[in-house]
């Protein structure tokens, strides 16, 4: 272990839409054998030499874009490279699926916000209403969007989205730019692809 480095037990970890991607060989690069994983938390178990953030016990958050440059965190230990930038430490009287998003959708959903600039009284489609897209709703919000618009053809997913404040679009039952173009005439301020590759409709 390098140093700077952590070793990390795994307390909980999810599963990413880049892990799919992977998977139907959409990202290049995976072997066979594999581990597969980027999102994690769990409980420091030791720490390198010049560690001076995190201790042994501390309980934290790992984040998505570092690599050990060998295998996921879909295992009972992790090894988190420069482990005082790369992790955030957790309080206790939260539980692990209230912050393990920070890893990595929570994240790049505010970022996909803010890279396409949405701010007060902008309007918002957002293709995709996974967690990435569901938190991008969450986030066009925050800064006061004054309309969001959910495109998907889930249901339960659309749901969530609404009561998030957005307007939906199921796209296996209506045009969506039809549709879109009815709910805000002359077509949205930005647009969120929280769906990728060939997925996004319309
Ligand atoms: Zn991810």
């Amino acid at each position: 272990m390098y140093v700077r480095d952590a070793i990390g037990r795994v307390t909980s970890t999810i599963v990413c839409g880049s892990d799919l991607h992977l998977y139907h060989n959409e990202f290049a690069g995976l072997e066979k054998n594999d581990i597969l994983g980027h999102e994690c938390m769990g409980i420091i178990e030791s720490v390198g030499s010049e560690v001076k953030n995190v201790k042994v016990g501390d309980r934290v958050v790992v984040s998505a874009v570092i690599s050990c440059g060998y295998d996921g965190c879909r295992a009972e230990y992790v090894r988190v490279p420069f482990a005082d930038v790369n992790t955030l430490k957790i309080k206790s009287d939260v539980k692990d699926e209230q912050v393990l998003f920070l890893s990595d959708i929570l994240c790049t959903g505010w970022q996909a916000t803010v890279l396409g600039g949405v701010q007060e009284g902008t309007t918002v489609a957002v293709w995709g209403c996974g967690p990435v897209g569901w938190m991008s709703v969450m986030w066009s919000r925050y800064p006061g969007a004054k309309k969001i618009v959910a495109i998907d053809c889930c249901e339960e997913r659309l749901e969530k989205a609404r009561l998030q404040g957005a307007e939906a679009i199921n796209f296996s039952k209506t045009d969506i730019l039809k549709t879109l173009q009815q709910m805000i005439p002359g077509g949205p301020d930005i647009c969120i692809d929280a769906a990728g590759f060939r997925f996004a409709k319309g």
